[in-house]
């Protein structure tokens, strides 16, 4: 099982998506179902043993620091470290303080989620003045310092994105290219930007078609280099069509396979899902990591929707939340549809590359639910 463990409420940036959408939603309220406690505490509440003991449970617990910015709370992470030996540990940060960590905790992580959107203009754009320069001074001290392990550059997209010019610049610039990157769409979590915002044109003129060049250059990378890149929302699906698995479960483990446990201790199935007390699902001081309540998407518009068994509904999150309409979400459900079919016409040709022996199909190998949703 995988856990994300939040260790900080607060994070030292004020991202657009994120701070800046919190902002002028402050009066969009959750529906009254969805009871939230906003008085979590801010940083690690419960004993760490407890996690320890919960942890020692499953020999293939994976713990994910996560946030608010997990780092901020450097402290609680490290007595973590110093206690708890779980199959893997990874990491998910803004990277601003990758610095400040000493490398004998970094170097542990077998995999860091960093978030950046693409190159500095866009990255300072989303996260505020010199977050880029910071965060990539940071990526070179770590890998100088000996850090080995898988460095996602996990991108928030929105209407300001040129996604296939980001993700190329992110793969192939000169000063710190990335071999695996992730994105996800900024849709669906905030209560009233669908409407002051221009998702749907940004999505049909540039979104969409700039996933489809991504996924013939994907390809072409293959039959050219014969090299099998990790673009998390591309190769996650190629792997279940390459796999005929169908998926009728969510694409990033959420409420099956990869739970979150809040300050308090108390269990979900989605880290961003803190303080929903209804869709609590245990606490670690009583609860079993392999015997956990499993939740599903299993509601309209996902439940009739043909395209479930590839896209598996997409954010439970999302799901619960309704923050969109059905309709407006549909629009969301568009660019997921295109992506799937976009993978899938080119399946023939990936095929053909693995009999010609160019690549293997083990190079479509992930470490699954570390963290990259796949449907974006
Ligand atoms: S495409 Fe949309 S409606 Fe269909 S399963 Fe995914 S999220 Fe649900
Ligand atoms: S896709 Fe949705 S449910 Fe899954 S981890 Fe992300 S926010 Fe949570």
């Amino acid at each position: 099982m995988f856990f994300h463990v939040i260790l900080a409420t607060d994070c030292n940036l004020q991202c657009r998506y994120c701070f800046g959408e919190s902002l002028d939603d402050f009066d969009e309220d959750f529906s009254d179902d969805l009871e939230v406690d906003y008085s979590l505490p801010r940083s690690l509440a419960y004993d760490v043993d407890s996690l320890k003991n919960f942890c020692s449970k499953d020999p293939d617990c994976v713990l994910t620091f996560y946030g608010g910015e997990p780092l901020l709370q450097m402290k609680s992470l490290r007595q973590i470290m110093d206690t708890i030996e779980p199959k893997l540990y990874m990491l998910q940060t803004n990277g601003l303080l990758l610095d400040k960590l000493d490398s004998k905790y970094v170097n542990r992580f077998h995999t860091i989620l960093v978030s950046v959107d693409g190159e500095e203009t866009l990255t300072d754009y989303y996260r505020g003045k010199d977050t880029f320069r910071k965060v990539f001074e940071n990526l070179k001290f770590i890998k100088q310092n000996g850090f080995n392990g898988e460095l996602i550059a996990r991108a928030t997209v929105m209407e300001q994105t040129d996604i296939y010019k980001q993700v190329r610049w992110l793969l192939e610039n000169s000063e710190f290219p990335f071999t695996s990157v992730h994105w996800q769409l900024n849709a669906g979590f905030w209560g009233n930007d669908y409407h002051r915002r221009n998702f749907v044109e940004w999505s049909e003129s540039n979104y969409i078609s700039g996933v489809r060049a991504l996924v013939k250059f994907w390809v072409d990378t293959m039959e050219q280099r014969g090299t099998v890149l990790k673009l998390y929302p591309i190769l996650g699906i190629a792997y279940s069509m390459l796999h005929d698995e169908a998926v009728n479960f969510l694409r990033c483990g959420g409420g099956w396979v990869n739970y979150a446990i809040q300050t308090d201790g108390y269990i979900l199935a989605c880290p961003t899902m803190w303080g929903m007390t209804k869709h609590y699902l245990g606490h670690i001081a009583d609860s079993h990591p392999l015997k956990l309540e499993k939740v599903f998407v299993n509601q309209l518009p996902c439940s009739d929707c043909e395209f479930l068994n590839m896209c598996g509904g997409r954010c439970y999150y999302a799901n619960v939340t309704q923050r969109w309409s059905v309709d407006d979400y549909k629009k969301v459900c568009n660019t997921v549809k295109a992506l799937i079919d976009d993978v899938s016409v080119e399946i023939p040709r990936i095929k053909q590359l693995i009999v010609q022996g160019k690549i293997c199909l083990s190079d479509f190998d992930f470490v699954k639910y570390n963290g990259a949703e796949i449907i974006p």
